[in-house]
């Protein structure tokens, strides 16, 4: 998916962050809020005069996550800065440009068992979940392999069934909705059990 085309970008204009449906579409923005900067498409970034002064108040205040919780744990501004679009690049930009390496691109490789490879890579570490994926695609991977976990006919109570998550990650409400959302977990009143897919 390359920026442009359609009218359509996938990349923050302030931070270089990149989502899998367009920030910008046909000159509106989506009005979402950027996972990493918190810049709201469509607001701040309209102009170039915007998106530097916001970029520039974000440098400021150490390049902080608005949602911590899809900070990758070996994040790194300047990398990521590096893939800001040319023309809304400042002179930060164009130096991280100069000298970072191009991260991998919007991961598009045909292979779907090197793409899970590569997803569930990003995000487990020693069999937990480091952070929150930003995409819908990458939960999808993710949370199919952590329902993979459970025993195919077994059904867990509330409890039974936050004690594994928790052992994924710190919150099992939120992976718990998503998995029921997604339909990879059923439940009824009383229990949990691995959807059939
Ligand atoms: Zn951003």
């Amino acid at each position: 998916m390359a920026d442009d085309q359609l009218g359509e970008e996938y990349t923050c204009r302030v931070c270089g962050f990149r989502y899998d449906t367009p920030t910008w579409d046909g000159g509106s923005g989506s009005h979402d809020i950027c996972l990493c900067c918190g810049t709201q498409f469509g607001y701040q970034d309209t102009v170039l005069d915007g998106v530097w002064s916001v970029r520039a108040k974000w440098a400021a205040e150490g390049h902080q996550w608005s949602s911590p919780e899809f900070r990758p744990p070996d994040w790194e501004p300047g990398t990521q800065l590096a893939q800001v679009p040319d023309r809304w690049a400042d002179a930060s930009v164009l130096a991280f440009k100069l000298s970072a390496p191009p991260l991998p691109a919007m991961r598009t490789s045909a292979d779907p068992e090197a793409q899970r490879a590569e997803v569930l890579g990003r995000f487990l570490r020693d069999g937990r979940l480091t952070h929150f994926p930003a995409t819908g695609r990458e939960w999808t991977i993710v949370l199919e392999h952590i329902a993979a976990g459970f025993e195919p006919g077994v059904k867990y109570r509330r409890l039974e069934i936050d004690k594994l998550l928790k052992a994924w990650h710190g919150k099992p409400a939120d992976l718990l909705s998503r998995l029921t959302d997604q339909g990879f977990v059923a439940n009824d009143d009383q229990y949990y059990w691995r959807a059939e897919r």
